[in-house]
């Protein structure tokens, strides 16, 4: 009898071949633009103590509330959480290794990231995130940096419609003037609140203002604007980073409302949108976290970065010439003892010369090796018999095109495949 099939966790998806072409896509493209900007990768753990992001996310957020997968290590009772978010482990990472002894540091990771929500379009259980940080720059430049990089990522994967919305959330204490005045006009619409923002009124009342709960839409628009209690040093830097990115040509809306779900942030944040995603639709979000880096256990050091959504970025790439899977040079067919023997280590100068070939394995037919050469794609078929083998050549035949098969030496062929004949 046949066993029941285990499924795979939902929300968590597979990437198959036919789509994951155009993951490698993406990833070159963004590897060349990382290095285009002299940034560096660092890769941490997907497990971390639980602690490392109560700490830097903040206990009263989604994510630290209801959306982590937390799980306690039986052979130590230590509570340890796949990674919500990279920004925490990065930080880490850095203190732990000394990495700022060194100057400033411009970095990036990219991976899975783990978060217990409700699953639906553009909204996962695992999902994936490339990670931009820059850590001992003060800023605005950085910033402006950040954004312009985006930009500039946006063009090179042929993005349209994507916008940036930019905000300050100024320093400490002008949060905690705005606070104030928040839960002051909170607590007189106590009654029109939802749970979740009845519970934060007073533990984290800026988390209310980013609810995605429709019904709390207009209370939050009309909630006090924090740009009133800003202070002078926030104000200079963000009409700063606004020059900057004028001057470079990134059209920006200011949104007095954007204050994103984690509590690391001060000082400039932003978020790009699409206008093609529905619900889900911001592809990037980050900003400046100064205070983070202390706050870990490291010497304060002054940093920003932001993150992407894989998924939600390629659901927008356009099919087209760059993304398209890309196909083997040969597909070696071979038939006869001999033959097997030759084929295979003709595949094997094949590919010392940089081609790619696939080797017919499993035997067959002339005829059914030739359908599977025509199926892979390839754009020649080489075929071995033992009569070729017992010579030394092979015979090769262009897939794509109308042209004759071929009798040439190994080398010859090479060539020919190449271009160069
Ligand atoms: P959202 O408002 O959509 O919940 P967020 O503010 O929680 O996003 P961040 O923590 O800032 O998101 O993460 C940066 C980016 O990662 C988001 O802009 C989004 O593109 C992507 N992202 C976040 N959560 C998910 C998820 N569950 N599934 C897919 N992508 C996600
Ligand atoms: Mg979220």
């Amino acid at each position: 009898m046949a066993s029941k099939m285990i499924q795979a966790i939902r929300g968590m998806n597979d990437v198959l071949p036919d789509e994951a072409h155009l993951w490698e896509y993406f990833e070159e493209t963004v590897r060349d633009w990382l290095r285009a900007y002299g940034y560096r990768n660092v890769r941490t753990p997907i497990l971390e103590k639980t602690d490392l992001f109560v700490r830097s996310i903040g206990e009263v957020t989604d994510i630290v509330e209801k959306e982590m997968y937390t799980f306690v290590d039986a052979l130590n009772g230590e509570s340890l959480a796949l990674r919500p978010e990279g920004t925490a482990a990065c930080v880490r990472a850095v203190i732990e290794h000394n990495l700022l002894y060194a100057g400033p540091q411009r970095l990036w990771y990219w991976g899975p990231m783990f978060r217990h929500e409700r699953p639906q379009k553009g909204r996962f259980r695992q999902f994936h995130q490339v990670g931009v940080e820059a850590m001992g720059f003060p800023g605005p430049d950085i910033n402006a940096e950040h954004l312009t990089m985006c930009a500039r990522l946006w063009r090179s994967l042929e993005l349209d419609g994507i916008a940036l919305d930019l905000n300050t959330l100024g320093d400490a204490q002008s949060r905690e003037r705005y606070r104030r005045r928040l839960v002051n006009y909170l607590e007189r619409h106590e009654g029109s609140l939802d749970a979740d923002s009845k519970r934060r009124l007073h533990a984290n009342p800026l988390r209310v203002l980013d609810s995605k709960n429709p019904e709390m839409a207009e209370l939050i628009a009309g909630a006090p604007k924090l740009a009133e209690d800003l202070d002078e040093v926030s104000m200079k830097s963000f009409e700063d980073l606004q020059g900057l990115l004028r001057e470079s040509g990134v059209s920006f809306r200011i949104n007095s409302r954007l204050v994103r779900g984690l509590d690391y942030y001060n000082g400039a944040v932003y978020e790009w949108v699409s206008n093609r995603l529905g619900a889900q639709n911001a592809v990037c979000a980050g900003g400046r976290y100064d205070a983070l880096i202390e706050q870990i256990g490291g010497k304060a050091a002054p940093a920003c970065g932001f993150a992407m959504g894989v998924e939600r970025l390629l659901a927008l790439v356009k099919v087209g010439a760059g993304t398209r899977a890309r196909v083997s040079d040969v597909y070696l067919v071979r038939q006869g003892v001999a033959a097997e023997r030759y084929g295979a280590s003709v595949a094997e100068q094949l590919r010392d010369a940089g081609l790619a070939v696939i080797l017919h394995c499993g035997g067959g037919s002339f005829k059914s090796q030739m359908k599977r050469a025509d199926a892979s794609g390839a754009r020649y078929a080489m075929i071995v018999g033992d009569d070729e083998a017992g010579a030394g050549v092979v015979s090769v035949k262009p897939l794509r095109e109308a042209a004759q098969q071929v009798r040439a030496s190994v080398s010859e062929a090479i060539d020919l495949i190449k271009g160069k004949a």
